[in-house]
């Protein structure tokens, strides 16, 4: 925007990464009506450091831009969702989520297919102990967050409207399915403390501190209602080299980080269920 308002006929950014590599990053732009819109490209680290030793040496160096994104019309498409019943309070529900849209370069391993994953694995591991819930436990897929949270939007006007639910809390993972260490939660003082004093017992997982604040975009929209939010934070030094890129395959993701953020989310989402929040 500020290179538009200034005359320029495109941009091209460095991938914002610490990784020295050959990886564009892709990602959304956003302008003002004011503006008039213009091209934006990002470019790979190794190419951006070839680029500006160029631009050092050299005078008139010209650059050519050439384009073949579009935007196509939207379709309709959907929220995937699964849950196990509370068996005392079945109308207060539980919400643990990832999504399901990725940006077309890549396969979404860490962005978010591992957010996915995790959810289900919420539902799939307190079945396979045999655990019944107090509290409804919902894994929700998420559909259209990288491109407007349509889907957030749409699962947060459905529960506004369902006069039989309470989304009492919310757990989000979609910030890479890497080791998880901190869970962070935003909600009342009250509804802090008590989530804080569970800490030892998702230490078993990698989370060594329950945090204040927290949540994700899908689960945002649920906020004005009251719901307790939670994110989960595995350490944050490493997603930045696979966001929006290439390299966000599902070689890169390690089983046994993955098992545990989604463990971290099943317990804190089992520990709510009975004793509430
Ligand atoms: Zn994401």
């Amino acid at each position: 925007v500020e290179a538009a308002k200034l005359g320029a006929v495109g941009v091209i950014i460095r991938s914002v990464t610490h990784a020295l590599d050959n990886n564009p990053h892709t990602g959304a732009t956003r302008y003002d009506s004011t503006v008039t819109k213009i091209p934006a490209m990002a470019m790979s680290t190794m190419d951006a450091e070839w680029l500006s030793a160029l631009l050092k040496k050299e005078k008139g160096v010209q650059l050519f831009m050439k384009q073949d994104c579009k935007q196509y019309p939207d379709v309709p498409s959907y929220n995937v969702i699964g849950e196990l019943r509370g068996t005392e309070f079945p109308n207060e529900i539980i919400t643990a989520g990832g999504h399901l849209d990725s940006w077309d370069l890549a396969e979404g391993a860490h962005d978010d297919g591992t957010g996915c994953m995790q959810s289900i694995e919420v539902i799939r591991s307190l079945k396979a102990m045999g655990i019944k819930p107090r509290r409804t436990i919902r894994a929700v897929m998420f559909m259209n967050e990288e491109n407007g949270l349509r889907g957030g939007n749409a699962y947060a006007e459905a529960a506004k409207k369902a006069t039989n639910e309470k989304h009492i809390f919310a757990v989000e993972s979609d910030a890479g399915g890497f080791g998880a260490v901190t869970l962070g939660i935003s909600g009342k003082p009250e509804q802090l403390e008590k989530a804080k004093s569970w800490a030892g017992l998702v230490r078993p997982y990698g989370v060594y501190q329950i945090t204040d604040g927290g949540g994700g975009a899908d689960i945002g929209p649920l906020r004005p209602l009251g719901t307790v939010m939670c994110g989960v934070n595995p350490g944050s030094q490493r997603y930045f080299d696979h966001h929006h890129a290439p390299n966000d395959t599902f070689e890169t993701v390690h089983k046994r980080e993955l098992e545990q953020g989604a463990l971290s989310m099943a317990a804190i989402c089992w520990l709510v269920s009975e004793y509430g929040l």
